[in-house]
């Protein structure tokens, strides 16, 4: 039987999201930033928590893991030095979460710690703050080229990969995605499709990897329009790729 998701909104712009296996009744969360907010999607859902997954140590992805642990026992998996977790993980370490494999990708730039949990059976990633829709997280611990090094790694996922990120953050991305990669059709329908949906309150998460390729200038420092647009034609990717970072954090 296929695992079920369940996404959860929380804090201003935060998802967490329960993954539920029919078959053995086993409910994991991708972290716990409010433990009320868990506790209401389980209530929700009627799931019942065995499984915890951290992606990194900022505090809207960990404040509620001390009490989400203490009421239900959970087992927690995630990065080196995190309190209250219970199976330290790296990457390309891989488990099995109710019979189905769980992959570790380290992909390190918005912290240094970061982990993304891919789920090849369900061809599903959990992208915390590294990779958004047309966005992707801020550099506060590591570089751009690392940032970039990282995002290669989820661009080798099979395109039809569905991606869960960690914020709401698409349409200040959008606005900005649109600014770097003006004649880009394929951006411009999907900046019109989210505007629509968050004028209805719908989230945009999650998306999926083709769309991205796609939309998302953060994994286009390739593309020839956007590499002319900042006059780094000769420049590598990694270069392109850091200079449109350091342009969002101006935008
Ligand atoms: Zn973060
Ligand atoms: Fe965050």
């Amino acid at each position: 039987m296929p695992l079920q998701f369940h996404q959860f909104a929380y804090n201003s712009d935060n998802y967490g999201v329960l993954v539920h296996d029919p078959a053995t009744g086993k409910t994991a969360c991708v972290d716990a930033g409010e433990a009320g907010a868990v506790f209401e999607a389980l209530k929700k859902t009627g799931w019942t928590l065995s499984d915890l997954w951290i992606t990194h140590h900022h505090w809207d992805h960990t404040d509620g893991l001390a009490e989400v642990k203490s009421k239900t026992g959970c087992h927690v998996t995630g990065p080196e030095g995190i309190k209250g977790i219970d199976a330290v993980v790296k990457g390309s370490d891989s488990f099995e979460f109710a019979g189905h494999r769980v992959e570790l990708i380290h992909t390190p730039g918005h912290t240094l710690d970061m982990l993304n949990f891919y789920l090849p059976g369900a061809g599903t990633v959990f992208t915390g703050d590294t990779l958004f829709v047309m966005g992707c997280g801020r550099l506060f611990e590591g570089d751009g080229p690392m940032m970039w090094a990282s995002l290669q790694k989820l661009m080798a996922l099979p395109p039809e990969t569905v991606i869960y990120c960690a914020h709401e953050y698409t349409l200040a991305s959008a606005a900005f995605a649109l600014s770097i990669d003006p004649g880009n059709a394929a951006l411009q329908a999907k900046v019109d499709r989210v505007k629509a949906m968050r004028a209805s309150d719908v989230p945009t998460v999650p998306t999926d990897l083709a769309t991205e390729l796609a939309t998302n200038p953060f994994l286009r420092p390739a593309d020839k329009d956007i590499r002319a647009g900042l006059g780094m034609v000769d420049a590598t990717d990694a270069e392109v790729f850091t200079e449109i970072r350091t342009r969002k954090d101006q935008f």
